[in-house]
């Protein structure tokens, strides 16, 4: 054969070929029954999310122009695209086989363009919801897990009655990110549809104190506590209580809610994760003129997203790696920080070199006020301690497949089972205890997420062209630094549609 006439072999179609013809044949010498194996061919990005958002169906959607159909398809399975938009972790996307030729997809900010689309417009939105089934199961706690929860209850014909503390709905969504990441007029537009399907949000209602967790028991059919991870750590070293120092997660949520208090010229902000870089950069935004972060391994150890601090740094936050405070400084109020310098040591279970206090190497730096930001544990001071199944961090103990606590009709899900998460695992949880509770009252635990959505095919002559990913517009951070205006705007159109047609259509047979 000379080989004329034949077209130069494509890598990226043989790379699907191939994870495709290793999934067949998985299906084959399994002998996987029929619907099992369909459902086992799923796109990795797809599987990688927690909630199951049929990815690669929301992209095509896009690209066929069809954002009110990408919209819906999104919602069968979350009810927070506009919310994840903007703030997922996105799995999805480290697993997305565009990285193996270019760059991932933005598959999160797509979702965020088809919601911020569908939101903008105020289409009137209705989602299909079953007759009454005269059955009422109680939710504590209206964060991403009791509210998704509770969608998904409603939707099929329960009554779900969620009662939250606070005055406001949402949870760490509402109190603990700020504005500049998450806009309140977007979380509240979602949380709305959700209240639309017949959930009944009762703010004020502390379980515990403005009503107990016995009478909540005895007026429904089932309950779901989803009351997250609400109470901080103390780093626990002397001078703690002094004026000045402030815990992380209360700092967000006063200024979430509105309070207003004094912010110190130099803030220094103790912690590597979320609430330590959002405190730091909500700092600098009220005004702050030097915020320093304290963090007692390397910066590529930190937990919080790399975007993130590379945002926060580019505002003007300094991160200061491998320091431990040991004593906070001051008559009344903090007028510094005892530290020492870390070195690194072993690995530690973490799989991250394990900080050791070198000798000698105690140093001060001059602060007026201080936020630690290290950690947050549950408590449930609703429940008997006696009566429930604790881990010895306070969560929960749950049936991995049923979601039911050791007390008979009391589920539990998102960060009060898992300790501190993420929202779309804490979303996850709630769709999954709403059709664990449906099996407990008699149903089949199938959710209605609605008609199916005819979602285009692809071909194997689709061309494809190597392409970074699409890029999208931040604020200037010189800018963004002195206002809590949100920093990124988003996909426009034609960008949207662009980056969606760089998928590959992972889901389908070639
Ligand atoms: C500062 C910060 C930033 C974060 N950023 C991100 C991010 O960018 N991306 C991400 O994916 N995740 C992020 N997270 C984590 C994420 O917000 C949580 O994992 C998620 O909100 C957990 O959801 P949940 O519903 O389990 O609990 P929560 O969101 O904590 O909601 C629990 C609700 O229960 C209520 N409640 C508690 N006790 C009672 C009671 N006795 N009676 C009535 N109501 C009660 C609380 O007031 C609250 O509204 C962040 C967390 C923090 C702290
Ligand atoms: S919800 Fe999060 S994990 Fe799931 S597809 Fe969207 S961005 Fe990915
Ligand atoms: S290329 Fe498309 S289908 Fe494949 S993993 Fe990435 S987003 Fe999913």
């Amino acid at each position: 054969m000379c080989g004329l006439g034949q077209t130069a072999p494509n890598p990226v179609l043989n790379m699907i070929r191939n994870f495709r013809e290793e999934f067949e044949e998985h299906i084959k010498n399994r002998h996987c029954r029929a619907g099992v194996c369909a459902d086992l061919f799923i796109s990795p990005c797809q599987n990688a999310c927690p909630a199951g958002v049929n990815v690669p169906g929301y992209l095509a959607l896009i690209a066929a122009g069809r954002v009110r159909d990408a919209y819906n398809l999104v919602r069968k399975e979350n009810p927070f695209p506009a919310v994840c938009g903007r703030v997922c972790t996105h799995p999805c996307e480290s697993k997305c086989r565009r990285g193996q030729l270019d760059e991932p997809l933005s598959i999160a900010d797509l979702k965020r363009y088809v919601a911020d689309t569908m939101l903008k417009n105020e289409e009137p939105y209705m989602d299909l919801v079953f007759p009454k089934r005269g059955k009422s199961v109680a939710i504590i706690g209206a964060g991403p897990s009791g509210l998704t929860c509770g969608y998904y209850l409603a939707r099929l014909g329960y009554d779900a009655d969620v009662y939250e503390s606070k005055p406001v709905a949402g949870g760490i969504l509402t109190l603990g990110i700020p504005e500049y990441r998450l806009p309140k007029k977007v979380l509240q537009q979602e949380i709305k549809l959700i209240e639309q399907v017949g959930v009944k949000i009762h703010l004020n209602h502390e379980v515990g104190k403005d009503i107990t967790f016995d009478q909540l028991r005895t007026g429904h059919d089932a309950l779901y506590v989803a009351t997250g991870t609400q109470f901080s750590h103390k780093i626990g070293i002397p001078g703690e209580n002094l004026q000045g120092v402030y815990n992380g997660l209360q700092f967000l949520c006063d200024v979430n809610l509105g309070k207003k208090f004094p912010i110190g010229k130099k803030v220094a902000v103790i912690g590597g994760g979320n609430t330590a870089i959002d405190a730091a950069r909500v700092a600098i935004r009220l005004g702050a003129e030097e915020v320093t972060i304290l963090y007692r391994r390397l910066q590529e150890d930190m937990p919080a997203d790399w975007r993130e601090i590379r945002d926060a740094i580019d505002e003007g936050v300094q991160v200061i790696p491998l320091i431990a405070p040991v004593k906070f400084v001051g008559n009344d109020s903090v007028t510094a920080i005892e530290c020492l310098r870390m070195e690194l040591g072993e690995f530690d279970a973490s799989g991250r070199r394990k900080p050791i206090a070198a000798p000698g190497s105690e140093f001060r730096i001059i602060t007026d006020m201080v936020i630690s930001a290290v950690s947050q544990y549950s408590d449930l001071p609703f429940i008997d301690k006696d009566e429930v199944e604790l881990t010895r961090w306070g969560t929960f103990v749950t049936d991995r497949d049923t979601m039911m606590t050791n007390m008979k009709g009391v589920f539990a899900g998102g960060d009060v089972v898992r300790g501190s998460d993420v929202a779309i695992t804490a979303i996850a949880d709630g769709k999954k205890a709403a059709s664990a509770i449906d099996k407990y009252l008699g149903g089949q635990g199938v959710l209605n997420t609605g008609e199916e959505i005819e979602i285009p095919g692809s071909s194997d002559e689709k061309e494809i062209i190597e392409h970074e990913r699409f890029p999208m517009k931040f604020l200037d951070p010189n800018i963004r630094k002195n206002n809590f205006e949100e920093v990124c705007s988003g996909f426009h159109k034609l960008n949207a549609i662009a980056e969606s047609m760089r998928c590959l259509r992972c889901d389908r047979r070639v």
